[in-house]
């Protein structure tokens, strides 16, 4: 089922009525979430996702603009006639009740002509439990089992109807770091079986790219950027959405462009076309350094971190605006490393340039 957001804007009145400080949640969010994707929802926290995420689910009334779930506007439906499965970070289990029990609790509910048999009932919590392979665990009581357990258990209880578009508020950040990683493998298994579209909301930039379809990156309450995960990390419009995605981060130099050339500090080091005469800052992906004995970026050298395959050079520079820099490259090019200065070569493709006011995205041409 596709998700059509209108326009859809949410503002918390200020408690305070002399201060005008309301709060604009969420700001004229347009966008249309294809039938069977998973969006990841991303920014940091109190930018407006759980409030966007309530809003597609009902729990609040958006103060403008309209949803739609395919061509029925739901925008004045309560959740329960939205048939949507909500999953929250807390799990949210009733812990007095079995996982069968809790799996069950939404079907229970069901009035009139979707009112299931018992038989019915238990052969669909079967079935969920199954999905999310927690059925060996049925009769257990929540406090019986781990977090993951519990998470799946929420997931199995968010599923049992069906529901048209499946959301999730940060249901991973309660876990450990080795059960998110497996849970988030287990989340996109879940939802490519069962093809329903997912909005899935977190903080965690490598969470949401590592699973997403489409993630929309939000600050304060506005969208900031949409796409593919590997497009808006290749392409971000800002220096915000630049900073945002990538571990290690981006690195970030005040540099400025001089007659077609890009300076960081007083290295020239890149020939470019297209971009006027301006200060600007420049941000390099780790992958976007070449050691070079010649190359045009002088640094300092830090350390080496070995990683493996590739190794993490850490170097400082005068213009960095980070404390240090650094350049993940290859083990074996790295391994003369020993004098204090390094240099590198910068891939045009990973250095991106902003303006020093608007922080915008300025493309140029080698
Ligand atoms: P996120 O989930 O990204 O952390 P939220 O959607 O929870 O962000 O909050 C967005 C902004 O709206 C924050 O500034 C938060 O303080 C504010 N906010 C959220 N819910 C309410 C509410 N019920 N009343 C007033 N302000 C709220
Ligand atoms: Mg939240």
């Amino acid at each position: 089922m596709k998700v059509v957001l209108q326009h859809l804007s949410k503002v918390f009145p200020s408690r305070n009525k002399k201060a005008n400080a309301d709060v604009v949640a969420v700001s004229d969010f347009n966008f249309e979430i294809p039938d069977g994707e998973l969006v990841g929802l991303l920014g940091p926290s109190g930018c407006g996702k759980s409030t966007a995420l309530n809003l597609i689910c009902g729990l609040q009334t958006p103060t403008e603009g309209r949803i739609f779930f395919g061509d029925d506007d739901v925008t004045d439906l309560p959740p329960e006639n939205r048939g949507v499965g909500f999953v929250f970070q807390n799990y949210a289990l009733y812990p007095h009740l079995t996982v069968r029990q809790n799996i069950l609790f939404p079907l229970q509910n069901l009035k009139g002509s979707d009112k299931l048999s018992k038989p019915d009932m238990l052969a669909k919590a079967r079935e969920v439990a199954e999905l999310v392979q927690i059925d060996e665990l049925m009769d257990r009581k929540p406090s019986e089992l781990s977090g993951g357990q519990q998470q799946r258990v929420a997931i199995a209880r968010a599923l049992v109807k069906m529901p048209r578009i499946l959301l999730l508020d940060e249901p991973l950040s309660n876990l450990d770091a080795r059960l998110r990683l497996q849970t988030r493998e287990e989340l996109r298994r879940i939802q490519r079986q069962t093809q329903i579209t997912t909005v899935f909301v977190t903080h965690d930039q490598e969470e949401a790219m590592s699973i997403s379809d489409i993630i929309v990156v939000m600050r304060n309450g506005v969208v900031e950027q949409i796409g593919k995960p590997q497009d808006v990390y290749d392409n971000p419009v800002n220096l915000f959405v630049a900073k945002f995605l990538g571990s290690p981060p981006v690195n970030i130099f005040t540099g400025r462009v001089t007659d077609g050339t890009l300076f960081i500090g007083d290295d020239a080091v890149l020939k470019i076309n297209g971009v006027p005469n301006q200060d600007i800052y420049v941000g390099i992906r780790p992958e976007g350094f070449i050691l070079d004995r010649d190359g045009p970026l002088r640094c300092n050298l830090n350390r080496v971190e070995v990683m493996g395959r590739d190794v993490s050079v850490i170097s400082t520079h005068d213009a960095s605006d980070n404390s240090t820099i650094r350049s993940i490259i290859d083990a074996e090019s790295a391994a003369d490393l020993e004098l204090s200065n390094v240099r590198f070569a910068i891939k045009p493709n990973k250095a991106l340039l902003f303006g020093k006011e608007t922080e915008a995205r300025i493309f140029f041409n080698v």
